[in-house]
């Protein structure tokens, strides 16, 4: 009789390879069954749609097809009438945004929130400060431990800066920046929190083509290199296309389709509803 063959030890590459499938493998989120009515109107009817670990992925869909409502829901913002939301494998279904934060699940680009009057540095260390639960100005009369956390948050932002090729700008108001800069500028905001899933609400918007593409690559960037999970609502289908692995589409409400880009934006149903709807 032949003797049982040893399990062959995988090279380095093949052990990356099998690292990154039980990582993808992951859910960082699942929503089952997500319902929102306001008053007599569904705006959302029963979604259900999974979100692995490391993707970068896309929820689209034409005007009043239930994106941000579902995005609120998730980033704790609305409840929902009914149905689940999963981080992990905790059930986060109806936790405020302040709890969300906390178990590293942030929404960006909603508004501008960068503070105008004070310089890019600043408005990354507040951001590294609230993370901290640390008023920024106590620093200033407080001893030498805050110090220390302070002097660490700063190095953060200015790696963070650096990063995102942000730096010859770290000394000018926020509120000189342009669109596209102060989309970047949240995400530096985003890299000072201990977040891991990101919902971003329309990076593409309002943003010139040059910087766009900027974004795209820092998206992408902190996605393959820091290992953030994004989720993504965007009109742009060219973003969309670009960075997103797996799309959701929603129409009145609900999961029309899902796959790749190419696969949706070939499906009739798609092209139906985008049609109906007025494509953006
Ligand atoms: P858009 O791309 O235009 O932002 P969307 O896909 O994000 O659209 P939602 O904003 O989620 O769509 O809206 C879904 C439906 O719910 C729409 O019919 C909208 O009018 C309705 N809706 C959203 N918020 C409220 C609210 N607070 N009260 C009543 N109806 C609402």
């Amino acid at each position: 009789r032949r003797p049982p063959r040893s399990t062959p030890k995988p090279s380095s590459a093949a052990s990356d390879v099998y690292k990154r499938q039980v990582l993808v493998s992951k859910l960082a989120l699942k929503v089952q069954n997500l319902v929102k009515n306001y008053g007599g109107l569904q705006a959302v009817r029963g979604i259900s749609f999974e979100v692995p670990e490391g993707e970068i992925f896309g929820l689209i869909g034409p005007n009043g097809a239930g994106k941000t409502t579902t995005f609120n829901m998730i980033a704790g913002s609305e409840n929902p009438t009914s149905g689940k939301i999963t981080l992990y494998d905790s059930d986060i279904t109806g936790f405020s945004t302040h709890k969300l934060y906390e178990l590293g699940l942030i929404r960006t680009f909603q508004l501008s929130h960068e503070y105008k009057k004070m310089t890019v540095l600043e408005n990354l260390m507040v951001a590294g400060s609230n993370q901290l639960g640390e008023n920024i100005f106590n620093a200033l009369f407080s001893g030498k431990k805050v110090q220390k956390r302070e002097r660490e948050v700063v190095e953060k932002a200015l790696e963070s800066l650096d990063f995102l090729g942000l730096t010859a700008l770290k000394s000018e108001l926020a509120g000189n920046l342009s669109g596209g800069q102060k989309k970047l500028l949240e995400l530096g905001r985003t890299m000072m929190t201990n977040a891991t899933l990101v919902l971003l609400d329309e990076p593409g918007a309002g943003v010139n083509p040059t910087l766009m593409l900027k974004i795209i690559e820092m998206i992408r960037r902190l996605n393959q290199e820091r290992g953030y999970t994004f989720c993504i609502i965007e009109h742009d289908m060219d973003l969309v296309a670009d960075l997103c692995q797996k799309i959701v589409v929603l129409s009145e409400g609900q999961v029309l389709t899902e796959g790749t880009m190419s696969e949706v934006r070939d499906d009739e149903r798609v092209i139906q509803a985008y049609f109906g709807a007025g494509v953006d």
